[in-house]
């Protein structure tokens, strides 16, 4: 359980970032909590890589500010670094050493590191420690930033799309059981920021999220609030699909019999105009996570 009246991991308020005269991040707002999975999900180019390196003092805030634990990222970098692990979205290693050496190196920068954990990941990404990074496929390096994420223990990951390079069996795995591991062993104090646009695979770990497009926030909410909010409703008529006004919908289609409308409020409106019409059935269900992405963005 994460107690979301803690002191925010990561604190977000008014940030803008341009390059050069593109704004790639404007007046953006988020708040993380400790325990929390947050996603940040956002077509390609809606500024999620920007607001990570913000967040990892790579790049100076144009405007706002950026906290992690209560400390500007700016002022206190190994303070905040030293807490935190980041996989970002292209890896890369010094070539020469071979995966064991290359973690043996980035384990020398860290107070903790766990073994077994590394033990039992490389077993599951069968990966071979005595090959050089070099010669590792993109996937493959991608597995090695992530053991060399984890095995720290750190209270925050940061993973920007971290399952982009990854075979679907590695990235099931990857997901469900390290991230979920990850999190098991200290729910309270495990935070996880992560960036991605394949939402379905985050499905059943975001706690919360904001949904950027073009810099911006378009959305932000809990995942339980939004499938509660974010309704489809299915109804089929005798005859053909009546044309109903459905004024306040996010999306409405009739096709022969069938009528499928969005709701993202006033539901029980929707649903008492559609079933004055009388169709044969009527149904509602929950939008998931990535058809909430979709309506919000349409
Ligand atoms: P993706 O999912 O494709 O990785 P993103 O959401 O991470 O995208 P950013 O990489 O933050 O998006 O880019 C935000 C905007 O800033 C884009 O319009 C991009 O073209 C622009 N941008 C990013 N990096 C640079 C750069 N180094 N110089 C100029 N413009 C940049």
């Amino acid at each position: 359980m994460s107690d979301t009246t803690a002191a925010p991991v990561i604190d977000i308020a008014n940030l803008s970032y341009a390059y050069g005269r593109k704004d790639a991040v404007h007046d953006l707002s988020l708040s993380v909590a400790p325990g929390r999975c947050y996603g940040l999900f956002g077509r390609n180019g809606a500024g999620k890589t920007t607001t990570m390196r913000c967040l990892l003092n790579l790049l100076r805030p144009r405007g706002g500010r950026v906290r992690m634990f209560g400390l500007d990222p700016a002022q206190h970098e190994v303070e905040v670094k030293r807490r935190i692990a980041f996989v970002p979205d292209a890896v890369a290693f010094y070539p020469w050493m071979t995966v064991r050496e290359t973690l043996d190196y980035v384990a020398s920068f860290r107070s903790r590191w766990n073994r077994d954990t590394e033990r039992d990941l490389l077993k599951r990404f069968r990966l071979d420690e005595s090959q050089k990074t070099g010669a590792l496929s993109r996937g493959q390096r991608t597995q090695v930033a992530l053991i060399a994420a984890i095995c720290p223990e750190p209270e925050l990951l940061l993973l920007d799309e971290p399952t982009s390079g990854l075979d679907p069996i590695v990235r099931r795995e990857f997901i469900e059981t390290v991230i979920g591991a990850y999190q098991d062993a200290d729910p309270a104090n495990r935070t996880i920021f992560v960036s991605t646009h394949l939402i379905a695979e985050f499905e059943g770990l975001i706690d919360e999220f904001t949904i950027m497009d073009e810099g911006r926030a378009v959305l932000s909410l809990e995942a339980d609030r939004a499938r509660e909010r974010y309704q489809r409703i299915r109804a089929r008529f005798a005859g053909p699909a009546p044309e109903l006004a459905l004024a306040g919908a996010l999306r409405v289609r009739r096709h022969e019999r069938e009528l499928d409308v969005l709701a993202s409020s006033d539901t029980a409106r929707l649903l008492d105009e559609i079933r004055g019409s009388s169709p044969e059935s009527c149904s509602t269900e929950s939008l998931s996570l990535e058809e909430v992405f979709v309506a919000a963005l349409q």
